[in-house]
């Protein structure tokens, strides 16, 4: 018997890859001479980072951070922490961070101000998906692949309860709408 929700495709592997590239080439007409560290947000945001980085033909940096925000399952736990910390200096360095998603905007703003606070020489967010009808703090975004409407979606990375992250498409799942 099988009870996990059904994934249904929103967001299909060739526009995820046009998406990509847009993005990489946005970034790359502002990046391409400032040696950005870009930083990962674990772990939905492994292989946004993986295809980005692919498609950056200049000198950068890599790096992960782990963050906990949501518990089992769709629902948050409201909390925010940093569960695996940065090995690299932030200070004096040209910072990206890599999202997969946005939703309440909790999360990323907790980072943007964890990082402001180690004096980097600039700041930005790249997200692959925003769903801006649940924010409840306002987030800037400077690079962006997609606004998706108010589901809860998998693949690509993103996960329900750890599962879903291998599909290649963003799909939506059945029975798990949010409010
Ligand atoms: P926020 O703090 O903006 O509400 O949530 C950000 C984090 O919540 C994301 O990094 C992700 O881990 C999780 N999240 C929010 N919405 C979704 C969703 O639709 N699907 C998945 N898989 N995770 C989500």
């Amino acid at each position: 018997m099988d009870s996990q929700p059904k994934p249904q495709i929103l967001l299909t592997r060739q526009e995820i890859e046009a998406a990509v590239s847009r993005v990489a080439t946005e970034i790359t007409r502002d990046y391409h001479d400032k040696h950005p560290l870009l930083i990962g947000v674990l772990k939905g945001s492994f292989m946004f980072m993986a295809d980005l980085i692919r498609r950056l033909d200049f000198p950068l940096e890599v790096e992960f951070i782990g963050l906990s925000s949501y518990g089992r399952g769709s629902q948050t736990s409201g909390k925010i922490r940093v569960v695996q910390g940065l090995r690299s200096a932030v200070k004096g360095r040209n910072i990206l961070v890599i999202e997969d998603i946005i939703d309440t905007g909790l999360t990323v703003a907790f980072l943007l101000d964890y990082l402001q606070k180690k004096k980097p020489a600039s700041l930005k967010l790249c997200v692959l998906t925003d769903k801006p009808l649940r924010r409840r703090v306002p987030v800037t975004i400077d690079y962006l692949g997609f606004t998706v409407p108010n589901k809860f979606i998998v693949g690509y990375g993103l996960d329900w309860d750890e599962k879903f992250r291998n599909l290649p498409d963003i799909c939506f799942l059945e029975g798990e709408e949010q409010c």
